[in-house]
């Protein structure tokens, strides 16, 4: 029984991440979860949802004076939403890096957005912009029994 298989990580992270009503929609859902997976994050929380009016709102607070605002949660609350808690050395930047840039026509090819979307009003997905943000984002869209707290057999193939 090796220690290391359950010894925490230094610096891990968790980031929210949540495909948006386009991507259920357009049934991307497996191929953007693959993507996470494969990188070597491990999936702490996955749940289809409709999102209320009051947690959209909530979630993109910062952006309330954008004139975007109000079409960005009639967006969000308009069908169910994939949302996911992921967790990793370094995972928010690496979502935010495979996620790509916020207009999917300047997002490189090989992100999600560069590959799955065209326009900045219909990009397919969220990530947490910082390890605060991931747990904020995370205590909002989800309860702490959703959460599992479990270490994946393949750890000691992905961390030294
Ligand atoms: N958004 C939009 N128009 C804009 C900028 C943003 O509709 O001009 C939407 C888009 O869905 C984006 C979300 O608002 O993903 C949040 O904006 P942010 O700048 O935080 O981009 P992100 O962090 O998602 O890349
Ligand atoms: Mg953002």
């Amino acid at each position: 029984f090796l220690p290391h298989l359950i010894a925490s990580l230094e610096s891990v992270e968790q980031s929210y991440v949540m495909i948006k009503p386009d991507g259920v929609q357009r049934g991307l859902v497996g191929e953007i979860i693959t993507r996470f997976e494969k990188k070597g994050f491990v999936l702490k929380g996955l749940k289809l949802f409709q999102c209320p009016q009051e947690l959209a709102e909530e979630h993109y607070k910062d952006l309330k004076s954008k004139s975007f605002f109000p079409k960005l949660i009639e967006y969000i609350t308009s069908g169910p939403v994939v949302c996911m808690a992921w967790e990793g050395v370094g995972v928010v930047l690496a979502a935010r890096k495979l996620i790509g840039s916020t207009n999917p026509l300047q997002a490189e090819p090989g992100t999600i957005r560069g590959d799955l979307a065209v326009q900045t009003g219909r990009n397919v997905i969220h990530g947490s912009d910082s390890p605060d943000n991931g747990q904020r984002e995370i205590g909002l869209w989800f309860n702490e029994v959703e959460l599992c707290q479990w270490i994946p057999a393949q750890r000691p193939w992905l961390y030294e």
